[in-house]
């Protein structure tokens, strides 16, 4: 098991918590759904829990797509999608600006994180 792994189940369930168990892309409940990073994990690290580069996405009809084959009309669509989600006209532009915020963001701490998550799905729990 990574060391990542149970921030990552924490803040999959804030997301859903938030945004509902939806794909983001399709605006349905997908099969398959999960976080997908815009700029990927290993581009931005730091950017792995930042709300802004990650959508609720289904697998076989958006991130492996995306992440296999840019020419993929899934691909396509799915990258149109996000830019209108982000209010961006162009996939590049996004891709910039989340490049920028990675540069200027924090090392992620794990312990805080966490932390913050628990916090934030306690709050939203209590709301809904
Ligand atoms: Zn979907």
């Amino acid at each position: 098991m990574s060391r990542f792994a149970s921030t990552d189940k924490l803040f999959f369930k804030y997301l859903v918590a938030k945004r509902g168990h939806i794909c983001e892309i399709h605006q349905r409940e997908c099969p398959g759904i999960g976080p997908m990073h815009i700029l990927s994990k290993a581009a931005a690290p730091r950017l792995r829990y930042d709300e802004i580069n990650v959508v609720l996405a289904c697998w076989f009809g958006a991130h492996y797509p995306t992440h296999q084959d840019p020419d993929d009309p899934r691909a396509i669509f799915a990258r149109q999608r996000i830019c209108e989600l982000r209010g961006y006209a162009t996939w590049e532009v996004l891709r910039f600006e989340l490049k920028l915020r990675e540069r200027m963001a924090q090392k992620v701490d794990l312990k805080m994180t966490s932390l913050w998550l628990k916090q934030q799905l306690e709050a939203l729990c209590k709301n809904s």
